[in-house]
């Protein structure tokens, strides 16, 4: 994958298992999307490969040498602090070969660093306790204890939109757990997840703890989730995709990070600009490529007209333009396939009555910030996950109303609330049936450490570095019977 004149710290192939870098057996190409320049070339790992690889990463966990906790945490906090010394070539391939600007892949960085440094925390907090065996009549006369295990073979399947820190938020608390993980990153993406291998690996990963595969989800992502030696498949992507993974992997432990429809609920009391402005920001960030992305903003309808005059100021000011450009605030879609469905379910809502209010134009990967209005039920760009950048503006009576609206979707990631009360703020956080509800800002927060994930098709069970820590490791109880 490293092209002539790259920093030395790159990897020399486009795959690694059993403790090297591999080119395997086929190939593929990468592309810029903004503009189909050739970025290199990685392995399309096939079935055989798969189960080689994670043969060798059972086989190191289960039978190599032993990774104890310090190790595992001054790897971590290396990785770290290399991910810092590293950024310029990481923010390179991460605004090349994916969707994001020079500006968000920076931020993107910092974030993953930050991640792994979390990580590395945990190592400390895989505690037990003692168990109350003389509780019961029949444990009497019994000592025991639980200390926490790593689950063994982790097989880690991510998107292409945060193609450094979503990898992150699987490597980081499976590795701090003391597992071995075996991932299977984005097609779109894959160079900047071999590029976080070879931090990893230079950090002190031990090398056959790791394989990164490069290839086809409905291949070698399919391989992956279904192969025996897996223990554990924690997986984020779009729900369709996770139903098809969820039956791949059968009756075994998995983690799912799915879609979101997110709203943001913009109440009578509250400042439509402030509001707004936040809208705008979490909507169009990343050219609404992001699981968190405002995708329905509901609005009192005393301050609908001020609120959408706001928005759509605020959309005027964004700057649509190259990723390379630092001063660009919407940068492509991640193919122009991609742009061309946004289109289409933008024109499917504007048949059946809605309004273009901003944007709707499009041009090869890039499709300009939208807002619409007057959105018939049923439209996909309100019914399903949009992520592009589409922002739907509607408006309500009363607090039910509302409460209803934002509810009325499959999905239940995160939403945002815009009031100056706050018991009406808590009122209507405690009635959203979401994961996280951002109390005067919109949905599209978080931060790496807290419980991460939704209920409904949003996902299973809760990301956030130590959450994953915790559901990437088993209790292990040794119990002593006396005399
Ligand atoms: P996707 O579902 O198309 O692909 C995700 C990954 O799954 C890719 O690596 C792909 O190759 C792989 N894959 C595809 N088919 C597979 C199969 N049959 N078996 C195993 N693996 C398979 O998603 P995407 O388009 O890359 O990403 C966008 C989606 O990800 C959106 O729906 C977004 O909401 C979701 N997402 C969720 C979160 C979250 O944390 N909740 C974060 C980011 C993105």
């Amino acid at each position: 994958a490293t092209r002539p004149g790259a920093p030395p710290w790159l990897p020399p192939a486009g795959a690694f298992w059993a403790g090297r870098w591999r080119d395997g057996a086929e190939a593929f190409a990468v592309h810029d999307p903004e503009d189909g320049r050739r970025l290199g070339e990685v392995a399309d790992v096939t079935p055989a490969e798969v189960d080689a690889a994670v043969r060798s990463v059972a086989a190191a966990v289960w039978g190599g040498a032993p990774w104890p906790a310090w190790r595992r945490r001054e790897a971590l906090h290396r990785a770290a602090e290399l991910l810092g010394e590293r950024r310029a070539e990481l923010v390179g391939l991460i605004s090349g070969e994916g969707c994001k600007t020079v500006r968000e892949a920076t931020a993107e960085v910092a974030r993953a660093a930050e991640t792994l440094r979390l990580s590395a925390e945990c190592t400390g907090r895989l505690t037990g306790e003692t168990l109350p065996f003389d509780d019961t009549a029949r444990g009497a006369g019994r000592l025991g204890w639980y200390t926490r295990e790593p689950v063994g073979v982790v097989a880690a399947i991510t998107p292409f939109n945060d193609p450094l820190n979503l990898v992150a938020h699987k490597l980081g608390p499976a590795l701090a757990g003391g597992n071995g993980v075996v991932l299977k990153p984005a097609e779109a993406t894959p160079l900047t997840a071999l590029a976080f291998a070879a931090v990893l690996l230079d950090a002190g990963v031990p090398a056959g703890r790791l394989a990164v595969l490069p290839g086809a989800g409905a291949r070698a992502g399919r391989a992956l989730v279904g192969h025996p030696l897996v223990d554990l498949v924690s997986f984020t992507g779009g729900h369709r995709t996770g139903a098809a993974v969820a039956r791949a992997a059968g009756a075994r432990k998995t983690l799912m990070e799915l879609g979101g429809n997110n709203c943001v609920l913009v109440l009578a009391d509250a400042d439509p600009a402030r509001a707004a402005r936040a809208v705008v920001e979490g909507a169009f960030g990343v050219a609404g490529q992001n699981c968190l992305s405002v995708q329905r903003a509901l609005v009192a309808a005393e301050s609908f007209d001020d609120f959408l005059a706001e928005t759509l100021a605020a959309t005027g000011r964004l700057r649509v333009g190259s990723k390379r450009d630092p001063l660009t605030d919407v940068g492509p879609l991640v193919s122009a396939r991609e742009a061309a469905r946004v289109g289409a379910w933008v024109a499917e809502a504007v048949a059946g009555g809605a309004r273009v209010r901003a944007g709707g134009r499009r041009e090869g990967a890039f499709h300009w910030p939208t807002v619409l209005s007057d959105v018939p039920a049923g439209a996909r760009v309100t019914a399903e996950e949009v992520f592009g950048p589409v922002l739907t503006v509607g408006a309500f009576g009363d607090l039910d109303e509302a409460v209803a609206l934002a509810n009325a979707t499959d999905f239940g990631l995160q939403a945002g609330v815009f009031t100056a009360g706050i018991d009406t703020a808590l009122a209507v956080a405690e009635r959203l049936r979401v994961g996280a509800v951002m109390i005067n800002d919109s949905s599209d927060f978080r931060i790496d450490a807290m419980p991460f994930g939704g209920p409904k098709r949003s996902g299973v069970g809760r990301e956030g570095v130590r959450y994953a820590v915790e559901a990437m490791t088993e209790p292990k109880i040794v119990a002593i019977r006396r005399g």
